[in-house]
């Protein structure tokens, strides 16, 4: 018998389970993809936010600030890219300043420190490259940028680490209750558990109605983004956005901490959760408003596209705790925007409840540590050659565009909840992100993993099952040649 089950390998399910493994408790984790970080948590605008755009007195205000708080530690601990970059909301006519002032005085009521509007010289001698049509800006001294798959991973395997077990492929079907227990039911088996945290992100609402009558609904809201070669990554400092709408934070134009810039996200409510398309209209929509802040984004340096789908919730809030009429039963729901950097407030509060009422002690071998896959593109010559010479898999340049060794793409298969995909190998070690797209490092990726989980070539798949990315003509077994 286990003693909770989490069902949800994105940034939330991998960060609660990371601040559960601080108890001792059996703890496993249910995600229905081939590898966690498959959901909202892959595509986002990566934005550590400050918390002045969060209606006061909402789970979502109080849960962005304190996360905020949190961050630097978590960051440091787990060995995670963060910077402090800063975020400006900008606008473009005198008479947005009053908005400007109405924002500042809700990020001051959300306790949001070091709130201040700047005017047009002090906006432009910070970002050179905006439009000279910017006038004032809202500046928060307390946004970052983060990677967003890199933190969830490093969640993922610090609590595996600590003990805590993944289940991939193992989408949940059924809940009952068990005799003192719930009964959980996957496509990788059945569990009973005392306790459930249902962190399904964008299916969380088909996972609480299947035990409680305290129903919600998830309404899928699609963005679409533009990603720019490395080359601009000193365009911009600050993330920037436009003054917000009644569907979101508005389009903005930031840096990554992998050097790329973002150029999104639109907003726009759609049916299907699981239509991850990007769209002419949604793609000419991010240009036109993104060129309000930057005139002439370089369109020929997009490397690629894509969209992520907010899980925004009926109650227009984080839903968060124990079902009223399902005990043991725990929801983190509705984690859309601002929930990438409410993750460890929500994954601490929600953690310290459970075990609560579980009467849990804490884990006295706790390691709150971990340390990421060496990169060989941030070492100088020195580190280079001593990588080299501890492992000769270091000199074998597997993704060109972003300087992703052989070694460092092994390590990311062998680690705790390891790569098992393209998709996979992808947000561990950015091979195949780059300027390239994956055009020339995937025949050698899909190689190592062969090697590494002794598979057939044809068994190598982009992001799990549906995905398979080579047919069997191409080894020679002629019943799927083609004329
Ligand atoms: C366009 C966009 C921009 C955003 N920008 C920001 C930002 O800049 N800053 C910020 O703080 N936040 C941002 N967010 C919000 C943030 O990304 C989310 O709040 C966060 O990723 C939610 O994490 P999650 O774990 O709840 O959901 P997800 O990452 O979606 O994870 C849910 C997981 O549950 C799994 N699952 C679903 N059903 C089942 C089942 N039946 N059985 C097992 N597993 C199941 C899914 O496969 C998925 O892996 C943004 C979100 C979007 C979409």
């Amino acid at each position: 018998m286990l003693d909770v089950i989490i069902i949800g390998g994105g940034v939330i399910g991998c960060s609660v389970a990371r601040s559960l493994a601080r108890y001792d408790l059996k703890i496993a984790l249910l995600e229905k993809a081939a590898d966690i970080c498959e959901g909202q948590s892959k595509a986002n605008t990566a934005i550590v936010h400050g918390g002045y755009d969060a209606k006061p007195h909402t789970l979502k205000a109080k849960y962005n600030v304190l996360g905020n708080q949190m961050f630097g530690t978590l960051c440091t601990e787990l060995d995670v890219p963060l910077k402090w970059n800063t975020s400006l909301v900008v606008c473009f006519s005198e008479d947005d300043i009053p908005k400007l002032e109405a924002l500042k005085k809700q990020g001051e009521i959300n306790e949001v420190p070091k709130l201040r509007i700047i005017g047009r010289e002090e906006l432009h001698k910070r970002e050179p490259s905006l439009s000279p049509n910017a006038c004032a800006a809202l500046l928060v001294e307390t946004g970052g940028i983060v990677c967003p798959y890199e933190l969830t991973v490093a969640n993922a395997e610090n609590a595996a680490e600590n003990g805590v077990l993944f289940y991939r492929n193992a989408e949940v079907t059924k809940i009952e209750k068990g005799d003192s227990c719930w009964v959980v039911k996957s496509k990788a088996g059945a569990f009973e558990t005392k306790a459930v945290v249902n962190c399904a992100g964008l299916y969380s609402d088909a996972i609480n109605a299947m035990v409680s009558e305290d129903a919600f609904k998830i309404l899928p809201r699609r963005g679409e983004y533009y990603i720019l070669d490395k080359k601009y990554a000193d365009v911009f400092h600050a993330s920037v956005f436009q003054l917000p709408t009644k569907l979101g934070k508005g389009i903005l134009v930031s840096p990554t901490v992998d050097g790329t810039v973002l150029i999104g996200p639109t907003a726009e409510d759609i049916l299907d959760k699981s239509d991850i398309r990007t769209t002419p209209q949604g793609l000419a929509k991010a240009l036109k408003f993104g060129s309000l802040t930057w005139e002439n984004i370089p369109l020929r340096d997009v490397i690629t596209t894509f969209s992520g789908i907010r899980a925004h919730s009926d109650r227009d809030d984080f839903i968060l705790g124990e079902a009223p009429d399902a005990p043991l039963f725990f929801n983190a729901s509705g984690i859309e925007s601002p929930g990438l950097t409410s993750s460890p407030a929500i994954a601490r509060d929600l953690a310290d409840l459970v075990a609560e009422r579980l009467d849990a002690k804490e884990n006295p071998n706790f390691n709150p540590i971990r340390k990421a896959i060496p990169k060989f593109r941030e070492m100088d010559d020195l580190e280079r050659a001593k990588a080299i010479a501890a492992n000769p898999d270091y000199a074998k340049i597997v993704c060109r565009c972003e300087t992703v060794t052989e070694a460092e793409i092994r390590e990311a298969i062998r680690r705790p909840v390891g790569a098992q995909t393209i998709d996979g190998i992808k947000r561990r070690t950015r091979a195949g992100m780059g300027r390239c797209q994956a055009g020339f490092c995937t025949p050698r990726t899909i190689q190592i993993l062969c090697e590494e989980l002794n598979l057939s070539p044809l068994e190598i798949t982009k992001f799990g099952e549906d995905s398979k990315l080579l047919h069997s003509y191409l080894f020679g077994k002629g019943e799927q040649r083609h004329a």
